[in-house]
C-alpha cells in the first residue's frame, strides 16, 4: 500500500518524538511491505518565525494532497507568556481542525500492564482500566462566537455554543464505538448549570433508543473528573464536548502513566490528523528526554483509522508494550524499580520500538 503522510512536527519537543514515530512507520513498512511517503511543512511558532502565519498556505496546500497528517506539537513559552499576542502558536493547530472539519477526537486511556506502577495512582484502582474518549472538536468554547475582550470595561468573553447536528455526529461515533466495546457509554456535560450542556444531554437522550445494547449514563463533568481517579474501571466510552474532553483527558493520562503514552486521532469526513495529547513540553525541549511513545501510537492510530493497516496498528502497540515488558522507560515513566541503564532517551526509545517491530515479523 502506498500513502502521503505530512509530517506537521511543529515546536519544542514535537520534531523529536514526530522524528521517533516516521522511524517506526518506517520499520512498519519495511516489515509489511508499504510505501509510505513523507512530506514535511511548517505549523505553529516555527510557521510564525519563518512566514508570519501559525499555518501558511503552503502547510494547507500540501495536507490537501496528503492521505493523514501525522502532527507533532505546537506551542512556545514567548507566546504563552505573552496574553496580548494577536497571532498564536496553538492557532495553527485549531485551524487545521477547522480547515478538515476534524470533529471527532478519540483519546483512547490505554493502560499498559508494566507501567501500573508508575502511576501516581494505585495499581489496584487502575488495573483493568479501559477507555476511550471521544471529544468533540472543532466546536465549543474553543471556537464559539461572540468573543472578545473590552479594553476599557477590563473584561473579556467566550462563548460555548452547540448545534444538535454537531453533538449528533460526535455521538453516533461514540455510540457505534461503545456497541463494538463493552457496551457502555458514559456522556459527560454540566447539564445543571450550561444550556449547551442541556442540548448536549437533550440530544444523547434522543438518540439512545437506536442503539439499545448500549447502556447510557449522563455525568456531570466535575463528578467525572472525580471518578475518574476514584474508579476508572467503571467508565468505557466517555463522550463529552471540546474543552471538558480537554481537560478530563489530560487527567486520565495520570492513568497511563504520563502524558507521553497518550496517543490521538482527529477525525473529520476527508482527512485524519494523528498527534500525542501531550503540548510542545518546553520545560523539557532539546534535551532528548521527551517520551516518544504517544507520537509512536497516534502514528499506530493513523495506520488504522487512515490506511485501514489493523495489523501494523496492533505491531506497533505490540512492539511499545514489548519494550516496556523489558524494562525500558524513559524519565516520566520511570520509578522506583527501574535500574540507571534501564532508562532511556528519546532516540533510544525510538531504536527500541523500530528494532522490536523487525523482531514481531520475524515470528
Ligand atoms: P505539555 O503537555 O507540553 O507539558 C505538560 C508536562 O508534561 C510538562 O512537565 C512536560 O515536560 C510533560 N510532558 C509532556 N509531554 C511529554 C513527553 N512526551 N515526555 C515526557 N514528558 C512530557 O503542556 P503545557 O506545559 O501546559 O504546555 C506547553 C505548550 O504546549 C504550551 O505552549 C501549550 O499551549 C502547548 N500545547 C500544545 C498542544 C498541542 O500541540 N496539541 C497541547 C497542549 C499544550
Amino acid at each position: 500500500m502506498g500513502k502521503n503522510i505530512l509530517v506537521l512536527a511543529g515546536d519544542g519537543i514535537g520534531p523529536e518524538v514526530a522524528t521517533e514515530a516516521v522511524k517506526v512507520l518506517r520499520a512498519v513498512a519495511d516489515v509489511f511491505g508499504h510505501t509510505f511517503h513523507f512530506a514535511e511543512a511548517l505549523v505553529g511558532a516555527a510557521a510564525i518565525d519563518a512566514t508570519g502565519s501559525p499555518l501558511p498556505p503552503e502547510t494547507i496546500a500540501v495536507a490537501e494532497k496528503s492521505d493523514a497528517i501525522l502532527f507533532g506539537a505546537v506551542g512556545m513559552p514567548k507566546y504563552d507568556q505573552d496574553p496580548s499576542a494577536a497571532v498564536r502558536p496553538e492557532q495553527g493547530l485549531l485551524q487545521l481542525r477547522k480547515h478538515f472539519d476534524l470533529f471527532a477526537n478519540i483519546r483512547p486511556i490505554r493502560l499498559f500492564q508494566p507501567l501500573l506502577q508508575a502511576s501516581s495512582l494505585k495499581s489496584e484502582i487502575l488495573e483493568g482500566t479501559d477507555i476511550v474518549f471521544f471529544r468533540e472538536l472543532v466546536g465549543g468554547i474553543y471556537f464559539g462566537e461572540p468573543r472578545g475582550r473590552n479594553e476599557a470595561r477590563d473584561e473579556a468573553w467566550d462563548t460555548m455554543r452547540y448545534t444538535k447536528d454537531a453533538v449528533r455526529r460526535i455521538a453516533r461515533m461514540a455510540f457505534e464505538a461503545a456497541m463494538r466495546r463493552k457496551k457502555r457509554l458514559c456522556s459527560v456535560d454540566k447539564a445543571n448549570v450550561l444550556e449547551s450542556s442541556r442540548l448536549w444531554r437533550e440530544v444523547v437522550s434522543e438518540m439512545a433508543p437506536t442503539f439499545p445494547a448500549v447502556t447510557v449514563a449522563h455525568m456531570f463533568v466535575d463528578n467525572a473528573a472525580m471518578q475518574l481517579i476514584k474508579n476508572p474501571r467503571q467508565f468505557d466510552v466517555v463522550l463529552t464536548e471540546n474543552m471538558f474532553g480537554d481537560i478530563l483527558t489530560d487527567e486520565a493520562a495520570q492513568i497511563a502513566g504520563s502524558l507521553g503514552m497518550l496517543a490521538s486521532a482527529s477525525l473529520g469526513p476527508r482527512m485524519g490528523l494523528f498527534e500525542p495529547i501531550h503540548g510542545s513540553a518546553p520545560d523539557i525541549a532539546g534535551q532528548g528526554v521527551a517520551n516518544p511513545i504517544a507520537s509512536i501510537l497516534s502514528a499506530g492510530m493513523m495506520l488504522e483509522y487512515a490506511c485501514g493497516l489493523l495489523e501494523e496498528s496492533y505491531a506497533i502497540g505490540r512492539a511499545v508494550e514489548s519494550v516496556l515488558e523489558q524494562g525500558f522507560r524513559t524519565h516520566d515513566i520511570k520509578d522506583a524499580a527501574t535500574s540507571e541503564e534501564k532508562i532511556v532517551g528519546t532516540v533510544t526509545m525510538g531504536d527500541l520500538v523500530a528494532s522490536q517491530i523487525q523482531r514481531i515479523s520475524a515470528f
